[in-house]
């Protein structure tokens, strides 16, 4: 399992990213990016914390932490300037909080997280397909989620995302070490949601990618 989008205590989550990377090495994960929510407010404080200690757990275990950020719920036009702010400051995956049908997410912040190059759009919801055609065109992966808060448009995601050729990922936006899967349980949920082995490959080739491994 490679999972790019989770929460620890510096945002909603309930861990500290020590605890939540073990709780995941446990789990069998081989690599987890350690992705809190950010705005103007709190990035400059988050990074360097993560940066930090995905740097001392990667001296000591061989599961691989990777930092990382969530942009939430920010206005349009500052997207694009967190998100190279975000890199600038050392986060090596850069997750946009999208328009899941759970939150009222500004309309549009799709398209902005796109156009911003962000490396993950994150739950985005009954996502148009001329936002799925310029994903693919700037190589933003788009995600499948198991959390149960967004997930019911999840075969949505897929299917548009199969036809137009765009990237997916398989993230569990983990809040508690309950969240997170294992290998198997990530297997199963892309067979029910309708992906082929093979189109679950290439979901596992576009996270290690993503990972740098
Ligand atoms: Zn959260
Ligand atoms: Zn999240």
């Amino acid at each position: 399992m490679i999972d790019l989008h989770t929460h620890t205590l510096f945002s909603d989550g309930e861990l500290l990213p020590s605890e939540l990377v073990r709780r995941a090495q446990v789990k069998g994960y081989k690599a987890i990016a350690l992705t809190d929510h950010v705005d103007s407010s709190n990035i400059d404080f988050i990074i360097p914390r993560i940066v930090k200690v995905c740097k001392i757990l990667n001296k000591r275990w061989k599961i691989y932490s990777i930092p990382g950020v969530e942009i939430t719920h920010a206005p349009l036009e500052e997207i694009k300037p967190l998100v190279k702010f975000a890199r600038k400051s050392g986060a090596k995956i850069v997750v946009v909080h999208g328009e899941t049908i759970s939150e009222p997410v500004i309309p549009g912040t799709n398209r902005s997280a796109i156009e911003a190059k962000c490396d993950i759009l994150a739950h985005p919801g009954y996502i148009s397909i001329s936002d799925v055609r310029l994903a693919k065109k700037m190589g933003v992966c788009l995600e499948i989620t198991t959390r149960k808060s967004h997930s019911a448009p999840d075969k949505h995601v897929f299917s548009i995302a199969k036809k137009e050729g765009a990237k997916l990922v398989l993230n569990t936006d983990s809040h508690a070490s309950k969240d997170l899967v294992t290998d198997i349980k990530a297997h199963s949920f892309l067979k029910a949601i309708g992906l082929t082995l093979s189109d679950i490959n290439k979901v596992y080739r576009n996270s290690a990618e993503l990972a740098g491994i």
